[in-house]
């Protein structure tokens, strides 16, 4: 069906559906995880390749990431890395739209993902034709979108934000007196529009995993835990981000692990974050946000099952074999950098990326 005939709830249950039949990664022993190490390790130098990586992939792809030289990083930062690194290919282990930003950012360079098929409920639940019908209908707004979305959504956007400089971005454009139609992710965009009291009208996408977290299990844990500290993701409901001593992107929460007094976090993100937040707090205790109990069920269970697609095999035919390479039409990339070079410029210029002084 045309996505733009499809209902919310037709659209809703075909991403569910999506994200319960993600392929995952086969089992791979010691001996054979060993050998594609090696493997990848000799086709990223032969290749002049370096690998982009989102905090929320396998810890083991994390690792190898930044053992060769790569980085592990934010949407935001991801996006930054990868513009201003020297290497012809850039293997970029998260989902699709990380990939596209960076074939739109990078186009003389050769982008290449794990699997083409790793998606992101957002991303899904923002079609790019319903989208412009919907902006056309409100010509007086400027459209705000987040990196979470498709190229094509991009092309029609004026800003393209991740959740390290919304606030602040939507805060320089109220300021401004623009008036705003963000999307897609309508509990970011509701943090968003309480911070800075901008009038802006809300796409409703959500994300299947931080969506799951649940306010009434987590009063629970903070009652068992009455020392620790709540880092919540901005992606999540009203309700829970109500409860956070932190609300904040994953770089901030890393950041905030790092810097807190207490000896237990409870993390409501994906818990691929815990590798990075481990590495940066060896010495501290993480529990997850409780996903499921008496208010609902989980069925992501605090793990992105589109991030969870990448793996060593499928990264080292990638490299390989040039599978999954990324391509974005021509005329939607050049459209689809106005908004992300904007935001960059502005993170730059308002210290708000590692790249800001490199
Ligand atoms: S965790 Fe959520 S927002 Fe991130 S890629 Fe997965 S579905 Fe998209």
């Amino acid at each position: 069906m045309d996505s733009a005939h499809q209902t919310p709830l037709q659209l809703e249950a075909q991403i569910r559906s999506l994200a319960e039949h993600a392929t995952r990664p086969p089992f791979l022993d010691a001996e054979r995880r060993q050998e594609l190490h090696a493997r990848i390790r000799r086709l990223l130098a032969e290749q002049d390749a370096v690998i982009v990586a989102h905090y929320y992939v396998d810890g083991e792809l994390q690792q190898l990431a930044e053992d060769t030289g790569g980085c592990v990083a934010d949407s935001l930062e991801m996006a930054s890395f990868g513009n201003r690194h020297s290497a012809k290919t850039l293997v970029v282990v998260g989902v699709r739209f990380m990939g596209e930003t960076a074939k739109i950012l990078n186009p003389e360079k050769r982008v290449l993902m794990p699997d083409l098929q790793a998606e992101c409920s957002l991303d899904l639940g923002c079609p790019a034709d319903a989208f412009i019908d919907y902006c056309d209908q409100h010509p007086d707004r400027k459209v705000v979108v987040y990196a979470n979305t498709s190229a094509a959504v991009k092309a029609r956007a004026d800003w393209m934000v991740t959740s390290s400089n919304a606030v602040a971005i939507v805060e320089h454009l109220h300021r401004e007196g623009e008036k705003i139609i963000w999307a897609p992710d309508r509990h970011l965009g509701h943090y968003v529009k309480q911070h800075t009291g901008a009038d802006m009208i809300l796409w409703q996408g959500s994300c299947v995993v931080h969506d799951e977290f649940r306010a009434t299990e987590l009063k629970q844990l903070m009652d068992q835990h009455p020392d620790a500290e709540v880092l919540v993701h901005p992606e999540a409901p009203e309700a829970v981000v109500a409860l956070a001593d932190v609300v904040g992107s994953t770089r901030r929460m890393v950041e905030a692990a790092r810097d807190s007094l207490s000896d237990t976090l409870i993390v409501a993100t994906d818990y691929g974050l815990f590798h990075k937040m481990k590495q940066a707090a060896p010495n501290k205790t993480f529990l997850v946000a409780p996903t499921g109990g008496t208010s609902g069920t989980c069925s992501m269970c605090a793990h992105c099952p589109w991030m969870a697609m990448n793996g060593l095999d499928n990264l080292a035919a990638a490299l390989e074999h040039g599978t999954g390479e990324v391509h974005v039409d021509e005329d939607i990339r050049r459209r689809a950098l106005i908004p992300i070079q904007r935001m960059l410029d502005f993170s730059r210029s308002h210290d708000l990326v590692g790249a800001a002084t490199a």
